[in-house]
């Protein structure tokens, strides 16, 4: 089955109408369809839509980056964690030195110990997006093998990390 890298832009809001994050004004996202390269809800709203569509499509948080899990939620020595300096709730780091290391939220200080929550800082959050298909191709072979796009006409080199690069 043939499969499609669709390029576009986006503005993400909250159920509340706040920004939290958005493409335009940058470079628009590539995505390989079936890549798992965006949330599954986005992916399936945008299956279809020819270049130059306009859409808003609403993805409760199952289909985004998940519901909160309360168990992701614990205390841990301050001394034991890769920061220095003072640290306020709401704070976010890296809980490790790897740059996919789980970015991890503070929920609350306490004395040595802090409340750090693990969820994804959008993990329970209904997500609208604000969509603009730019373009829709079908997918190289590279892309497909590599399972994901490589920009929005297929030049992108992906370079270390992707078998077929010998890294
Ligand atoms: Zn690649």
């Amino acid at each position: 089955m043939s499969r499609n890298v669709v390029t576009f832009h986006y503005t993400l809001r909250d159920a509340d109408g706040r920004i939290l994050d958005a493409s335009t004004g940058g470079d628009p996202i590539s995505y390989l369809e079936g890549g798992g390269q965006i949330v599954e809800g986005l992916e399936e709203g945008l299956r279809g839509l020819a270049a130059g569509t306009r859409a808003e499509i609403g993805v409760p948080a199952v289909k985004a980056y998940g519901e909160r899990d309360e168990t992701q939620v614990q205390r841990v020595l301050k001394s034991l964690l890769p920061i220095e300096g003072e640290v306020r709730p709401g704070d976010q780091f890296r809980a490790g030195e790897d740059a996919f290391a789980p970015i991890v939220t503070v929920r609350g200080v306490e004395g040595e110990e802090l409340l750090l929550d693990a969820n994804h800082p959008l993990a329970g959050v209904d997500l609208n997006f604000e969509v603009e298909v730019l373009a829709v191709r079908a997918a190289t072979d590279e892309e497909c093998v590599h399972g994901h796009a490589h920009g929005t006409g297929g030049e992108k080199d992906c370079g270390e990390g992707c078998g077929c690069h010998g890294g």
